[in-house]
């Protein structure tokens, strides 16, 4: 298309490029939703979308809840037609790529939230118990015989021991190093962030002198996944719908799809063009082929 490079786009241009895809895949903060809140028209969008037979899917990087918590979400927020197998979390991946890619065998170790341990448990595989002596510290905790990984991802009752046992399972070469995902932090109201996972791998690469491989956006693997479930989807007819260019748009080109950045969210239109404009081509793959102020700005384009 004639509009496409890093612009806005709007009206004709939106409903061309609406016709041409079959295939959306959204990332859901900043895009779908800020927190609890759905975006102003991204119900609407998204139910539209799905009436006139486009595929949709959901690519969160999110690892704290399980799949069913977002079906329930999106219930809640007025997504009428959103199912269970169109929503792609990283803690979901990973269960698939310790089940299905590495097969793991023995336990995992997780640093994470209740909702990875749930995503891990129904895809069968077996995780460290938490901790619940209140008296237990590195020098007089029992460590599990049998890690063969540890997996990174948000924790907000994250303790000191539970980065040393973790630096200590992973003295072993053969226990695997994995994070759901590496985003430096998120974004919440009033000018407070949150340190995301990537924050807390860091921490364990450092006293580990090992590198995560991550599971989530940007890496690829959560296409593979969306791919194994959607059988013949086409790079070519994806559009990748995200607010955060070091994620999204990087996950976009990565897997080699089409990529939109909303500016609901974490990353501005000035920092596409600075990556645009950078002589390091790899700062390239940052960049956006289109931009929309919200996702709102698709709903004329489902006007007769
Ligand atoms: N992980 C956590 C813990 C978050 O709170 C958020 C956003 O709020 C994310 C990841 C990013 O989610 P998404 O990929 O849907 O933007
Ligand atoms: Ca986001």
């Amino acid at each position: 298309f004639a509009f496409k490079g890093c612009q806005k786009i709007r009206g004709a241009q939106i409903r061309v490029l609406l016709e041409a895809k079959d295939f959306f895949l959204f990332d859901c903060d900043g895009v779908i939703w800020h927190g609890e809140n759905a975006i102003t028209g991204a119900a609407k969008v998204v139910n539209a979308l799905i009436r006139r037979g486009k595929n949709v899917v959901f690519v969160t990087n999110n690892s704290t809840r399980p799949r069913e918590n977002y079906v329930n979400k999106f219930t809640r927020l007025g997504f009428t037609d959103v199912m269970l197998d169109q929503i792609f979390s990283s803690s979901y991946c990973s269960a698939l790529y310790l089940r299905d890619v590495v097969k793991v065998r023995g336990q995992v170790f997780v640093i994470g939230c209740e909702g990875l341990r749930l995503e891990l448990l129904e895809a069968g595989i077996p995780c460290v118990e938490e901790e619940d002596d209140p008296d237990a510290t590195i020098y007089n905790c029992a460590l599990a015989p049998d890690v063969k990984a540890v997996l990174v991802g948000h924790d907000d009752k994250l303790t000191f021991l539970k980065l040393a046992k973790a630096s200590c399972y992973l003295r072993d070469p053969e226990c695997l190093f994995l994070a759901t995902d590496n985003d430096p932090w998120h974004p919440l109201s009033g000018g407070r962030i949150l340190p995301g996972s990537g924050s807390l791998t860091a921490a364990l690469e450092v006293a580990s002198g090992r590198k995560a491989t991550v599971i989530g956006k940007p890496s690829r693997f959560m296409f593979e996944c969306i791919s194994s479930q959607f059988s013949g989807i086409d790079p070519a007819q994806c559009l990748m719908v995200g607010d955060r260019l070091e994620t999204d748009m990087l996950f976009g080109s990565n897997c080699g799809l089409d990529t939109m950045l909303t500016l609901t969210g974490v990353s501005q239109i000035e920092e596409a063009q600075e990556y645009r404009s950078s002589d390091l081509t790899t700062n390239h793959s940052y960049v956006p082929d289109y931009v929309v102020d919200t996702i709102a700005d698709f709903l004329p384009a489902f006007e007769e």
